[in-house]
């Protein structure tokens, strides 16, 4: 999963790079591994990708914001995310509008506008599916260990009637007469420097290069219903309330030939009966009573990963912390792990019997029961400082 290069590295862009940087940054690798000009050349056509991919995340605050600080992770939630692959070109050529600036086919222009004739078919503006938002609740033993959840989502899908197309059948879905399907139009005008000429979107098909003489009945012409998906949402160890993932094409479709939107995974915690999460950290109250913490016992206590049995030390002094190494949340993307951090309080009797009563009124003046602390005590300060350190 990890062996994906750096965005930054991969763009050729610092750390602290700002949009302009990686706007031409990316523009120059789109140019150099574009499929039309590197016919065939597959090691290009990954270099595309990449690039893309890097750009994607890198252009978005929110995106690029994940990524600083979680990397890979923090963008891809399963397969439908770019943990499993990298982006489609329909994706990479519907970023091409920002990157080269907007109107007609700017690709088409930027390679001097020999037709050639690519898959996108001419510069027909690609329709594109909202995102679609989702919470998904975790347990805390499911964000210890990452999860796989199947989660049912109601959104828009393709039409069933019209496959999508809007459409009522084949001979009401025709190319753009406007504009022969090329989406966009071109016009001359006359100016005191010369003729101009100038592209703009079809009016016709508003840049889809097809129109539509007869609706679907079923859809009203939207190419789109509302249904249902079960989707399968990879979760990575270690996530937190509020962090967001997101997965590629898994939100609400798009009409016709466009791209579905992204699926937006708001995650939130459930709290667990008995500990506490700090950070990477898992917290446990025990109540030992004092009996027990004066000769010492074992006790057996809640983890994450099930119950664990402890020892307490005879003579062990309230707000003592025990720590467990390593039973704590693991890092997104990362080896490093917390521990579980269990503060010992000792359970003072609230109520007492007579006979109760009689046992501690002897014990009471014993010079053992007198509290002496000794020089090498450390603060209850002292203590929680190095804990946390
Ligand atoms: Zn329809
Ligand atoms: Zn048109």
């Amino acid at each position: 999963m990890s062996n994906k290069r750096d965005y930054y590295d991969i763009l050729g862009v610092s750390r602290s790079a700002d949009e302009k940087e990686i706007k031409s940054a990316y523009r120059k690798l789109a140019v150099k591994y574009h499929p039309d000009k590197n016919p065939g050349d597959t090691a290009a056509e990954d270099k595309f990708k990449e690039a893309a991919e890097a750009y994607d995340v890198l252009s978005n605050a929110e995106k690029r914001q994940r990524y600083d600080q979680f990397g890979h992770a923090g963008n891809s939630a399963s397969g439908g995310g770019y943990g499993g692959g990298s982006m489609n070109m329909d994706d990479i050529f519907s970023q091409f509008g920002d990157i080269f600036g907007g109107g007609g086919h700017p690709f088409e222009s930027f390679f001097g506008g020999g037709g050639g004739g690519g898959q996108r078919g001419g510069g027909r503006r690609v329709v594109k599916g909202t995102n679609l938002r989702i919470k998904v609740k975790l347990t805390l033993e499911e964000i210890a260990k990452g999860v796989e959840k199947k989660v049912k989502v109601n959104k828009q899908v393709s039409c069933h009637t019209c496959d999508g197309s809007g459409a009522k059948d084949k001979s009401s879905y025709h190319t753009c007469s406007t504009c022969k399907g090329a989406g966009s139009v071109r016009r001359v005008t006359n100016t005191i420097l010369g003729q101009m000429q100038t592209t703009s979107t079809c009016p016709t098909c508003n840049g889809e290069g097809v129109e539509i003489t007869a609706k679907c009945t079923t859809c009203k012409g939207e190419g789109l219903e509302r249904g249902e998906e079960t989707i399968t949402i990879n979760i990575p160890a270690g996530v937190s309330e509020g962090m967001q993932l997101s997965m590629n094409g898994k939100g609400n479709a798009a009409p016709r030939d466009g791209i579905a939107g992204d699926l937006i995974i708001l995650i939130e915690e459930t709290p667990h009966e008995s500990l506490k999460r700090d950070g990477l950290n898992v917290i446990y109250d025990l109540y030992v009573n004092f009996v027990d913490a004066t000769l010492g016992t074992s006790v057996e206590i809640p983890t994450i990963d099930g119950k664990a049995k402890i020892k307490i030390e005879a003579g062990t002094q309230s707000g003592k912390i025990l720590r467990l190494k390593g039973k704590g949340i693991p890092e997104v993307n990362s080896y490093h792990k917390g521990d579980q951090l269990v503060y010992v309080n000792i359970w003072t009797p609230k109520v007492l019997s007579t006979e109760e009563k009689e046992v501690l009124e002897k014990l009471k003046d014993s010079p053992n029961f007198k509290p002496q602390p000794g020089k090498n005590e450390k603060s209850f300060f002292e203590r929680i400082k190095e804990y946390f350190e």
